[in-house]
């Protein structure tokens, strides 16, 4: 069919990394909305944001403005342990599905935390050091961010406490025993060591936790301590500037072949892979001078674009967070167990949140047996044990090369792989033993935590 004229993995050398991160915001007409501070519900400040976040990244936090900010030469010596990472073009599954579809996907899952986020991790913990902090404390769901950022700090000899949701530290103990390796403490929360902890226990005696508890915890533990600064894994515009590196690689790839993509998917939680992938084109399309079909997919479990309201909330479940301006289900939202634990953070990210409510991309949501049947076909044709996180992606890829199957368009189609699945084999152990199921909250139940919204 395909003459394969491009190569099965598109490398870059070191010199083709980019020497930037691009901040899209600078691209958008319509800025994000800024933090509020919950007390007062005016505009967080440089200097209120710095009690609990690194002095340089509150910078990039409010900064809307500065187009590229350059990425400090130790952070990049560092991400050359493991970037460029390849963008491969999915020959194998293109042939298997009989498309006319190009597919190519972008594999962040070369590095030992499994996943992009340690793109991220390595930035916030490098300004945490340069401020002459003792450490870091932060929250992990399913465990990718955790392990990240304690491979960045025992890189950088900071200290790094990690509280991680109860049940993917019961059922992910392996996870768990890397951040040890790496150095890191490791407490399953809601843990009775603070005090929102202890509440969220009292209230809910039993729970297995959940991702905007387990930051309660993590803002919490870093405020009572000066030494001490809070990290945050995703959601924040900080997160995405750092994350643009997966998308100015891509590009660069796809440039040196001449290849213009018709559609970019990515999975999205907090929304930082899926903001730092579609980056350059996302800026593209904000300044006119291209046009892509962007298309976000989320779990049926935990629907924030597809049936969130885009209203200002917390971004934890003690409600002692900085209020976002986000599509949310509510803080107070706690999804049922699913496998994708990565998805399952209550609100998106306020950047994503506001091109999505400017139709500037699309969202889709799918359910998590259709989406470990696309990880079992994808790891059985291409070989990589996709994370269930971005099988959400694959199983929408695979949707769309499917459809120019029948329509015999050509289409390019660009996902990301955001990581591998090795520590998820519990969940495929579900699914190949058939006891998988779909659970997807009810209009109710939405409508129950969406009530509960801070009013502003
Ligand atoms: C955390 C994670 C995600 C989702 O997080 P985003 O911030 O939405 O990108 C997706 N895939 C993997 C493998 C992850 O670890």
């Amino acid at each position: 069919m395909s003459e394969k004229t491009i190569p099965y993995k598109i490398y870059l050398n070191e010199s083709e990394m980019p020497e930037s991160w691009y901040n899209l915001r600078a691209d958008m007409k319509e800025k994000p909305a800024p933090l509020l501070n919950p007390g007062t519900g005016q505009p967080l400040t440089a200097e209120e944001l710095s009690a609990v976040f690194c002095e340089e990244l509150v910078k990039q936090e409010l900064d809307d403005t500065t187009k590229f900010i350059k990425i400090p030469e130790e952070i990049r010596n560092f991400y050359k342990m493991y970037r460029p990472s390849p963008l491969v073009r999915a020959y194998c599954l293109e042939d298997k599905l009989g498309t006319p579809a190009k597919i190519y996907y972008k594999f962040e899952g070369n590095n030992t935390s499994g996943s992009h986020k340690l793109n991220s991790a390595i930035a916030q913990a490098y300004y945490a050091k340069k401020q002459g902090l003792k450490g870091v404390t932060t929250e992990t769901g399913a465990g990718q961010w955790g392990t990240a950022l304690s491979m960045a700090c025992s890189y950088l000899e900071l200290d790094c406490k990690v509280y991680m949701v109860k049940v993917s530290y019961e059922q992910k103990p392996f996870r768990r025993e890397v951040m040890r390796t790496y150095g890191a403490s490791v407490v399953p929360s809601p843990s009775d060591t603070t005090e929102v902890g202890r509440k969220i226990l009292a209230e809910h005696p039993g729970t297995n936790g959940s991702l905007g508890c387990a930051i309660s915890e993590a803002v919490e533990a870093a405020a009572k301590d000066p030494g001490y600064r809070y990290v945050l894994g995703s959601v924040l515009n900080q997160v995405l500037l750092h994350q643009s590196v997966i998308g100015l690689e891509t590009k660069t790839a796809l440039d040196k072949y001449g290849i213009k993509p018709d559609i970019i998917i990515g999975c999205a939680g907090g929304g930082s892979n899926l903001g730092g992938l579609i980056a350059p084109f996302m800026g593209e399309k904000l300044r006119g001078e291209a046009d892509y079909r962007i298309v976000a997919v989320e779990p049926a479990s935990c629907p924030s674009f597809t049936r969130g309201t885009f209203a200002y909330d917390f971004c934890d479940t003690g409600m002692i967070c900085p209020l976002a301006k986000m599509y949310t289900l509510g803080s107070s939202f706690m999804p049922s167990p699913n496998h994708a634990g990565g998805l399952r953070f209550h609100g998106m990210s306020s950047t994503l949140s506001q091109l999505y409510h400017d139709g500037y991309m699309e969202a889709v949501s799918v359910e998590q047996t259709e989406v470990f049947e696309a990880a079992e076909q994808f790891a059985r044709i291409e070989g990589i044990l996709p994370a269930p996180e971005s099988s959400h992606a694959i199983k929408v890829a695979i949707d769309e090369a499917l459809k120019c199957k029948e329509t015999g368009e050509e289409k390019t189609i660009v996902f990301g792989l955001t990581g591998t699945g090795y520590f998820d084999l519990y969940a495929y152990e579900k699914y190949n033993d058939g006891e998988m199921s779909d659970e997807i909250p009810t209009d109710e139940q939405i409508a129950a935590s969406v009530a509960k919204l801070p009013k502003v």
